[in-house]
């Protein structure tokens, strides 16, 4: 048995082996002592090897989904070994002693999960390969618990984007690759190759060419090589459902780097978890399905005018119709997860239970169908989704012919077939149905004919069917020519067996066995069905969830007041009484008031420049306008009186270092690395939040970045941007920078106490009240009446130097401090190239460097 544990042991490489003794996975030795400790169970030992106890824990087969979640939760991968053959088998084969042959038969990990237990029913469970060919990084994505697959190309430096879209749980690239991305498992390099990629998905799809899907390059292609072969390997040669490939255009989505995902909080919030989140605040799906596509929706909202209006127009729809909306929640709300169910049944791990959701799932399309197709009224985007959801006329019906109302999940015991589908097998059942009569007859009649009224026929999985009485009436059946053998004696009791009996137990249990078969049978075959129709299943998989998030984003919109957003191809940003959603809703759950606020960018006036107090509402203030114009291009309504947004092809959000502390990095390192992505990565189009940037170093520091920050997305992004900070000095850039404008958060100090506003006005803030915001927060009177004397001081010395930004206004503007270094090289230029060298006495040559030097 060691010998065959360490061969396994050897194949699963760095997965968990569970190794299949009877009714339980057991392990050995490092991976016992790891998955006790994360499973909190025993750890003990069995047997020894080289002279030392070997470790030892164990899970029951039957709950062992339940541990499995726990440990691929914990970041472990597990390789499944089962008996594949049974004892009996095992006998038959080698001898008594034999061993029972055991083989892995498939790797679990946690991106490649399809049990309905182990995925989360709001959250797409993405599987991601990438690799780099001809300096471009292929990405090939799919969730195979629905099938979805997508193929893009990108720029090595957007990997990072590209990944934090994706949100992948599990990440393989070629073994080897210095740019390999954080927790990536390394995979053979040879998978990742464009040949064997094209040439694997062609033969999953039957299609001579991959043109009908997409245009896919290469890079594309030797990524998807590298994720078919991943999942070969993890599903042991079987494949998992994969629909055909989407190409991914790098420029369709918003983009978004993985700092302002984060900052923004749109699928997760800064603690962790969902609560808290964007998404949390918005999502009333109801369907798992339509919550997946929902997040799917906010990590790549779009860039283009046309399909955000679809989307706007169907949601508006949606909106005005009350009633209507209300009804098809309610139909939605009843379906079971139709794109899950079919992944499962396409990965061989489906049971009658699925095949019963697709034909639940099936019907209610159908029937929604039915339901919209009769308006004159029909969105663009609904009228064109309505096709797949009809269609299935022929499986429903099969379907529904064939199986019982409500199938179990089991597909072992049978049951499952309905009456009537199979005369056959209606027969096989009528026939132990009448032995199973017979046995009750004869049950009667043994007790007339003993005259023992205690006696009872039973059945257990040892004996099968046998006849028992109390042990003081067995003398009446221990005659040797009452017709009963003796079988068992019990304590109190005696089992017999009976001629009769035997002969309708025996018709039972064949019968059985026959009807299990047919059942089988009818089972491969209605699976075979599935996975024929598997595309046109997930399309209306897929236009179910579109349904269901337009729906839901129209109830939440009746629900917040939101508008729908006007999109417009320019610059601009204007938002009337703008609100965040997630701050919103926890005020509200205290009981307090949102204030609203608008912003109004614009060709002229990009670059506001926010000032006033701490906790005055800045943060809140910047991040809601970005949200407003990620949801608006995600398609849906916004937290607002009125929208007018012009395209952004890309978001940035960043935040000064102090308030990422929480994360223990080098905070200003990573600060100014971001900022320096925004410089290099930023367009007229995008639109930038900066919140409290430079403020991770030392005040004069902070102010020089902060103020050449400012300047250099003003001159040179040009992008539309909100800017919050402390600095009051930074007020002096509207004096030269003409897209600039100042504004503040209000506050007021009344009877000595700061008072809040949280309202937007224009013009510079008036001082910063942080003495104020301290006593607001508790700090005690005597530091705060100290602070009040260095800061008295401090403003003293101020007003003799100049201040803080004192000479800062005859600095010259951020390009025209460029301009005139430019000017002075090419000065340096023009004479180094009127000089003639060969002329040139050596004593020349070292004067002319000596003037040169005195002039730079
Ligand atoms: P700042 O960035 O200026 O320090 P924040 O935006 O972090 O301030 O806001 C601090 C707190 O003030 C928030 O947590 C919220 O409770 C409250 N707040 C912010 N904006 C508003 C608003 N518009 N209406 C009501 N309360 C707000």
């Amino acid at each position: 048995m060691m010998a065959q544990y360490l061969a396994l042991r050897g194949e699963a490489g760095d997965c968990l082996l569970f190794y299949r003794m009877g009714d339980f996975f057991e392990l050995f030795f490092d991976d016992a002592r790891q998955a006790s400790q994360i499973l909190d169970i025993a750890l003990t030992t069995r047997g020894e090897h080289l002279g030392q106890p070997i470790p030892m824990c164990g899970v029951p087969v039957h709950s062992a989904e339940s541990y499995l979640a726990r440990l691929i939760k914990a970041g472990c991968r597990v390789a499944i070994a089962e008996q594949v053959e049974t004892p009996a088998e095992a006998k038959q084969r080698g001898g008594s002693k034999a061993l029972v042959a055991r083989d892995i038969v498939r790797f679990v990990t946690a991106g490649t999960l399809t049990e309905e237990a182990l995925l989360e029913p709001r959250r797409a469970n993405v599987l991601a390969a990438v690799c780099e060919m001809r300096g471009l990084v292929g990405i090939a994505a799919c969730d195979i618990s629905t099938g979805r697959m997508e193929l893009e190309e990108c720029a090595p430096d957007r990997l990072g984007a590209a990944l934090a879209r994706l949100g992948a749980s599990e990440i393989v690239a070629p073994e080897g690759w210095e740019a390999m991305p954080e927790g990536a498992i390394a995979r053979p390099a040879r998978g990742f190759a464009s040949d064997s990629g094209e040439a694997r998905l062609k033969a999953i799809h039957g299609v001579a060419t991959l043109d009908g899907f997409g245009l896919f390059t290469r890079t594309m292609l030797a990524a998807a090589g590298g994720l078919v072969a991943y999942l070969e390997h993890v599903g042991r040669g079987s494949l998992p459902l994969l629909l055909p490939p989407e190409a991914r255009a790098g420029n369709a989505a918003l983009a978004m780097d993985a700092a302002t995902r984060a900052s923004l909080e749109i699928l997760e919030a800064a603690q962790g978890g969902r609560k808290g989140s964007l998404i949390d605040a918005i999502d009333r799906c109801v369907t798992g399905a339509g919550a997946r596509q929902l997040a799917e929706d906010l990590s790549a909202p779009l860039t283009g005018a046309h399909a955000i209006a679809e989307r706007l127009e169907l949601v508006a729809w949606l909106h005005e119709d009350g009633l209507l909306r209300e009804s098809l929640r309610a139909a939605l709300r009843a379906l079971p997860d139709l794109g899950r169910a079919l992944g499962r049944v396409v990965a061989g791990r489906g049971s009658p239970r699925d095949l019963g959701q697709l034909r639940d799932g099936l019907a209610g399309a159908r029937a929604l169908h039915d339901r919209l197709g009769g308006r004159g009224d029909l969105p663009l985007l609904l009228a064109r989704l309505l096709p797949a959801l009809a269609g299935h006329g022929a499986l429903v019906d099969r379907y529904d012919r064939a199986l019982v109302p409500a199938p179990p999940t089991e597909r072992g015991q049978g049951g499952f077939i309905a009456e009537g589908y199979d005369a056959a097998l209606d027969e096989l059942r009528r026939i132990a149905g009448n032995a199973r009569r017979a046995i009750a007859a004869l049950e009667a009649k043994y007790r007339d004919q003993t005259g023992v009224a205690t006696l009872k026929i039973k059945h257990n999985n040892v004996l099968g069917y046998f006849v028992e009485v109390p042990a003081r009436h067995a003398d009446k059946l221990m005659a040797p020519d009452s017709g009963f053998s003796h079988r068992q004696t019990m304590a109190g009791a005696m089992r017999f067996n009976a001629l009769a009996l035997h002969a309708e137990a025996s018709r039972i249990t064949e019968a059985g066995a026959h009807a299990l078969a047919a059942e089988d049978a009818h089972f491969e075959e209605l699976v075979t069905m599935a996975i024929a129709a598997r595309q046109a299943i997930a399309q209306t998989a897929a236009a179910l969830a579109r349904i269901d998030v337009a729906a839901g984003q129209a109830e939440r919109a009746a629900e917040g007041g939101w508008a729908r957003p006007e999109i417009r191809d320019e610059p601009c940003l204007a938002i009337e009484g703008g609100r965040h959603p997630v701050v919103e809703a926890a005020l509200a759950a205290a009981g307090e008031r949102f204030v609203a606020n608008d912003c109004r960018l614009a060709p002229e006036d990009r670059l506001w420049l926010i000032g006033g107090p701490n906790m005055g509402g800045k943060s809140t203030f910047l991040r809601q306008n970005a949200l407003i114009v990620l949801l608006a291009q995600a398609g849906g309504f916004v937290p607002a009186q009125a929208a007018t947004i012009g395209l952004v092809d890309r978001l940035f959000s960043r935040v000064g270092a102090s308030d990422n502390l929480a994360r223990g990095r080098s905070t200003f390192m990573v600060e100014m690395v971001e900022t320096a992505a925004i410089l290099s990565q930023a367009t007229e189009r995008s639109f930038v939040i900066l919140d409290e940037v430079g403020r991770g170093t030392s005040t004069y520091d902070g102010l020089a970045l902060a103020w050449a920050v400012a300047e250099a997305v003003h001159e040179t992004n040009r992008c539309r941007c909100l800017f919050a900070t402390h600095y009051h000095e930074l007020a002096r850039l509207a004096e030269t920078c003409e897209a600039l404008s100042l504004h503040h958060v209000r506050a007021r100090e009344w009877k000595g106490d700061l008072v809040l506003l949280h309202e937007l006005a224009d013009g510079p803030a008036d001082r910063s009240y942080g003495l104020a915001v301290a006593r607001l927060a508790g700090v005690p009177a005597k530091v705060i009446a100290r602070a009040r004397a260095v800061l008295e001081k401090l403003e003293k010395g101020r007003a003799q130097t100049g201040g803080l930004a004192a000479g800062l206004g005859d600095l010259p503007l951020f390009a025209a401090a460029f301009e005139a270094r430019e000017e002075a090289c090419d000065g340096l230029r023009e004479r180094l190239r009127g000089l003639d060298l060969d002329a040139l006495s050596p004593r020349e040559a070292l004067d002319m460097l000596y003037e040169l030097k005195r002039e730079a």
